[in-house]
């Protein structure tokens, strides 16, 4: 079969020539296997571990900026000009190689301006564990390929079910992320909804009427799994949010009245605890309060907000997360854990049996009774990671209050930023967040929103091109406005307050040369923000 040409463009550059030996050196089978682990390649593995780890330090100690700012058209002809059918040979061509196309311009998220996504630097700890895993590659699907890596996951997930304050029948698996764990968390729900339907015709009924209801601030792949699920187009009701950005509970009584005389059962309730763009937490108690009147399945999606579990001082901010029928934590977010790791969790163990097929190769049902642990019987993947790993090190050597109190720091850091900017009359913020982010729009008095609008979005740019800093942008009520998403205890204010710096002369000196869009009305008619 021939493949279609590389759709990477290749720049019109010819190949570099490269010395002929080096490809055809692994040509045998003797000499290809050398690279596969085992008793006699151990040497080779230490060795080339260690240099790909060196490498990282390296870059890792040196860089003095969170990017380079490298635009997509310069940095993709460097991969597409790579022949992939010529191999170089040896690792520390390679890693020269890796370091033009990859290192020298990667996104460093230790680098205390790095202030854009859910994207945390990393517990060395949980990075050890990454490469132990990999190694010996266990997988966590049945008991035969895993042993006790399954034992280290389930203590896992019974540790976090503790945190959480589940009962006593509450189970889990981990996931590759949150939108893996709502997805999952949302067939549980489904299938509750529908369980006492057998018919076909009223079953296919009853999947076009369900209705999942969450905030406007909830996170997209509840969209993205009501889709997956079957469900109707305009399954996902949002609800309103208050001044803060929370799930009003009114509102979402009024919603929860409304489907059902419409006869439209409401599968499930999804809050969260930790809104990706606001990092704000519905009223937990609240919501569980009428999720139990409705006799309405709960899920929290606590993606973000999890790293709240283990904290020292703001653990109380998720209260009644406990009266959860399911959640979603991303350990990969607030507990400094490399991606992936992420769990869904169940209050009652008996509804992870909606995810459970056996197959006569893998996990016949014989294996069950015979009550061999296989965790495929409660996951949707099959051959999974051993991610588990990352989070039994990092707590068997920081624990989980050391976390808890990097994860504090960030909290208190963002709270810092947010009087910065709430104090400087160049800027406006959006609610408070209790946790890490921080969401404000440059909008000094007497420029128009139209214009604010483009200046934001051009400082965002410019700080992007030069590397000096990654913050996010968002819409907030149809106004363009910035972010930041403080995971890193180095940030201190005084980075906080060069990059607002850095905003605002990028923003001015766009609006000045715009100056079109200047206005002279006063200052009630610039932008204001809710
Ligand atoms: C990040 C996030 C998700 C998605 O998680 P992934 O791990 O990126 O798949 C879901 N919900 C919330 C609230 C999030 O912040």
């Amino acid at each position: 079969m021939t493949l279609p040409a590389d759709p990477v463009p290749l720049d019109g550059k010819p190949t570099p020539a490269r010395p002929d030996a080096l490809s055809t050196s692994v040509g045998t089978v003797a000499a290809a296997q050398a690279y596969l682990l085992a008793d006699g390649s151990v040497d080779r593995y230490r060795q080339v571990l260690a240099d790909g780890v060196d490498r990282v330090a390296r870059r890792v100690a040196a860089v003095d900026r969170p990017f380079t700012g490298i635009a997509p058209d310069e940095l993709a002809p460097l991969v597409g000009d790579i022949e992939l059918d010529r191999p170089l040979g040896d690792h520390g061509t390679a890693l020269d190689e890796l370091d033009e196309v990859w290192l020298r311009d990667a996104v460093w998220f230790h680098h205390p301006r790095s202030l854009a996504h859910l994207n945390c630097p990393v517990a060395i700890p949980a990075l050890l564990g990454e490469a132990m895993l990999t190694a010996v590659n266990p997988s966590l699907d049945t008991w035969d390929q895993s042993a006790g890596a399954t034992f280290i996951e389930r203590r896992l997930i019974g540790w976090t079910a503790t945190r959480v304050g589940l009962g006593p029948s509450a189970d889990g698996v981990f996931t590759s992320g949150g939108t893996q764990s709502n997805l999952h968390a949302l067939l549980l729900a489904r299938e509750e909804a529908m369980a006492q339907v057998t018919d076909a015709d009223a079953r296919a009924v009853l999947l076009s009427r369900l209705r999942i209801l969450t905030s406007t601030a909830g996170h997209f792949s509840v969209q993205k799994a009501a889709k997956l699920l079957g469900l109707a187009p305009d399954a996902v009701v949002t609800v309103e949010t208050d001044a803060a950005r929370r799930m009003c509970p009114q509102a979402l009584g009024r919603e929860l009245d409304r489907c059902r005389r419409a006869d439209l059962p409401v599968m499930a309730v999804v809050a969260t605890a930790g809104t990706t763009d606001f990092g704000t937490i519905d009223p937990l108690p609240e919501i569980a309060r009428r999720c139990a009147a409705a006799g309405v399945w709960l899920h929290v999606d606590a993606a973000y907000g999890c790293g709240l579990l283990v904290s020292p001082t703001r653990r109380h901010l998720l209260d009644g997360i406990e009266q959860a029928d399911s959640l979603t934590v991303d350990y990969h977010k607030s507990f400094f854990q490399p991606v992936s790791s992420s769990a869904i969790l169940v209050q009652d163990t008996r509804v992870l049996r909606h995810a459970t097929y056996h197959a006569d190769y893998l996990n016949p049902a014989r294996a069950a009774a015979e009550r061999i642990p296989n965790q495929v019987d409660k996951s949707l993947q099959t051959t999974r990671r051993f991610d588990a790993l990352k989070l039994w090190l990092t707590l068997r050597v920081m624990g989980p209050d050391a976390i808890g109190a990097l994860f504090d720091e960030v909290c208190a850091r963002a709270d810092d930023a947010w009087a910065l900017a709430d104090t400087d009359p160049r800027f406006e913020v959006v609610a408070r967040s209790p946790l890490s982010t921080v969401v404000f729009r440059w909008c000094p008095t007497g420029i128009a929103p139209e214009l604010a609008d483009e200046a934001n979005r051009h400082a965002r740019n410019q700080l992007t091109a030069s590397g000096a800093a990654m913050v996010a942008g968002t819409t907030v009520d149809g106004r363009a406005h910035l972010k930041f998403t403080l995971l890193n205890p180095a940030t201190t204010s005084a980075d906080v307050t060069l990059v607002l710096d850095l905003i605002a002369e990028h923003a001015g000196r766009y609006a000045h040369d715009h100056p079109l869009g200047r206005t002279d009305r006063t200052a009630d008619m610039s932008c204001s923000v809710v």
